[in-house]
């Protein structure tokens, strides 16, 4: 582009103008916050005599013109106690606490300050969410501050935020190291708000190592409760930041990993959250699931830095998102180092062909309850199971078939480039357009129309070629007890006394030696050729189930129906008792 030429007298105006200004809008930032939006500041105090619990004093400046009479705050995600609330003359502020929203009026108020406690702690799926220790606090932002309720607002413009400012500060010991987000931050947009909600807030003794990358700096710290880092792990981490980073072609100015301890008393996870910005974890290197994991969060920072378009927060489009986090958690592993992945016994492709089996087993087996319209989701999501296995095992095999279909033209990672090369398009990253312009011909609205808006079987079928002849049979089956573990821990959610179905190696080894399984059936006759070549495990687990339903006359067609009654004790007892007549003397 051609240089405008500008006169230098006028050149040094502008250049002391744009300085002065400069120097303005940085003493109204620092030190006078906008007075027309409400600034946030939070004082957090770890109460180590108790358990898990923090103090929280919330200072909040009301705006000058504010024409709203009061704030609310969405508590329904949190477990909080608000002690009081009182103005700037310490007179009490009465306010309400009902269904989830903290409403606190303002009028004619200037500065207002909330105290209230935290619990944090609990035992989730990945381990305790969040922990206080005598030499360690963490947590994530979502659990402790205090979100006005527009921040929850699915329509609420990315842009527009009605805070001026938010400060957090931790009172802990002056030596402690600390790993937060943010200290600091002015008019803050959604995206960094959502940053601070999901990443992780870390102080204590925690050893740290840096790594420059380009401009920006990537940081590993070290819980030093626990053991040191190998070389090989460090190194890991290291490929698989690098894996992103050339990926999304962009390296976040910051962020940084805390692998935290296990709680000492039961060995559970610590997991303090995972942002844009930061990611708290405890983690095995020696396990390829926390490295899966790990891949999953990292995918996760780099697109919440990368990406502005709130779509893929909220569905129908959250399952599409989840489903590009779980394929890259998969894929990435090849990132590693050889010698992780030897020691790791990884195989990459082996991975999908694992989410394969799992997804035919669990949706043959629970249809209809696992038969699922992707962009139902907004319906999905009320079931926590369903949302469960739509994002974690269907979705990813979704993006995997676009993928592997986009791959002949287009090579490889053609559904994130896309999404790059239009990340602040809101209305080019809808599911429909991702798919078109991946496609780009006659296929695309025939592939859209069977696994988008349909519940058609993905036709992943080539993935058997990757396996070997002999199947091990008792990895695969304990893949198949792990994901019904998995469903069922979250259907228990809706149905509290369901048992748990698990499946035994030993009967359906000897099950497949005998004629009379022949003439048991799951599906249609080219279906269950298909799940054969698949796997034989998943084959005759699925006909172990059809089996038993048999012999126990139970033909309920509602599969949750059919669990609870396959394992009452006088049906268990009928099952043995045919395995054993059977069976007898082997
Ligand atoms: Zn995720």
């Amino acid at each position: 582009m051609d240089q405008v030429k500008v006169p230098t007298k006028i050149n040094a105006t502008v250049v002391f103008l744009i300085l002065i200004a400069s120097v303005i809008t940085y003493f109204t930032y620092t030190h006078f916050p906008d007075q027309t939006l409400y600034n946030m500041s939070f004082e957090i105090t770890p109460i180590f005599s108790e358990d898990n619990l923090l103090k929280v004093k919330l200072k909040l400046g009301i705006p000058s013109k504010n024409n709203q009479n009061k704030i609310d705050f969405y508590t329904g995600d949190k477990n909080i106690a608000v002690i009081h609330c009182v103005d700037d003359k310490g007179n009490k502020i009465i306010f309400k606490e009902e269904q989830g929203i903290l409403s606190i009026p303002t009028k004619d108020k200037s500065k207002i300050e909330i105290l209230y406690y935290v619990k944090i702690g609990v035992l989730g799926k990945h381990g305790y969410r969040g922990k206080i220790y005598d030499d360690l606090v963490v947590f994530d932002g979502g659990q402790v501050l205090l979100f006005p309720i527009d921040f929850y607002n699915e329509d609420f413009d990315a842009n527009q935020c009605e805070i001026g400012s938010i400060a957090i500060k931790c009172n802990v010991k002056e030596s402690w190291e600390k790993v937060i987000p943010y200290e600091r931050i002015n008019k803050p947009t959604w995206f960094q708000l959502y940053a601070l909600y999901n990443s992780c807030f870390a102080y204590g003794d925690l050893e740290k190592k840096e790594y420059k990358k380009g401009p920006a700096v990537f940081r590993i710290y070290r819980d030093v409760k626990c053991d040191s880092i190998p070389k090989e792990a460090e190194v890991g981490l290291n490929y698989l930041f690098d894996y992103y980073a050339s990926l999304f072609e962009f390296v976040p100015d910051d962020y940084s990993i805390i692998l935290l301890r296990r709680n000492q008393e039961d060995q559970q996870y610590i997991i303090g959250g995972a942002g844009a910005k930061t990611v708290g974890s405890t983690f095995e290197y020696t396990d390829l699931r926390d490295w899966q994991l790990m891949s999953h969060r990292m995918f996760h920072g780099f697109f919440e830095t990368k990406v502005k378009s709130k779509k893929f927060f909220k569905p129908p489009q959250l399952w599409f998102y989840e489903g590009l986090a779980t394929y890259y958690e998969n894929k990435s592993m090849e990132s590693l180092p050889y010698d992780l992945k030897t020691s790791l016994s990884l195989q990459i492709e082996d991975l999908f062909t694992k989410l394969y089996r799992e997804y035919i087993y669990m949706r043959l087996k629970y249809h209809p309850l696992l038969t699922l319209t992707p962009m139902n989701e907004e319906n999905i999501i009320a079931f926590p199971a369903k949302a469960e296995f739509l994002h974690y095992t269907q979705a990813p095999l979704v993006i995997k078939a676009l993928e592997d279909l986009c791959a002949n033209t287009n090579g490889s990672n053609t559904i994130l480039k896309y999404i790059i090369n239009n990340y602040n398009n809101d209305e080019m990253l809808s599911v429909k357009n991702i798919v078109f312009h991946c496609l780009k011909d006659e296929r695309n609205f025939d592939f859209y129309n069977r696994y988008f808006l349909n519940d058609e079987i993905l036709p992943l079928w080539y993935l058997s070629e990757n396996k070997s002849n002999n199947e091990d049979l008792e990895n695969v089956i304990n893949d198949l007890n792990f994901i019904e573990y998995t469903i069922w821990s979250w259907l228990r959610v809706d149905f509290k006394d369901l048992p748990l179905y698990q499946v035994e190696k030993n009967d359906i080894y000897r099950l497949s030696k005998i004629k009379q399984i022949d003439n048991v059936h799951f599906a249609d006759e080219d279906t269950e050729e298909k799940v054969k070549q698949l796997s034989s495990g998943v084959y005759y687990a699925l006909k172990e189930f059809v089996l038993r339903s048999h012999i126990c006359n139970v033909d309920y067609k509602n599969p949750i129906s059919k669990i609870e009654t396959l394992l009452t004790k006088e049906n268990i007892d009928k099952w043995q008792a045919w395995i054993s007549t059977h069976f007898e003397g082997e």
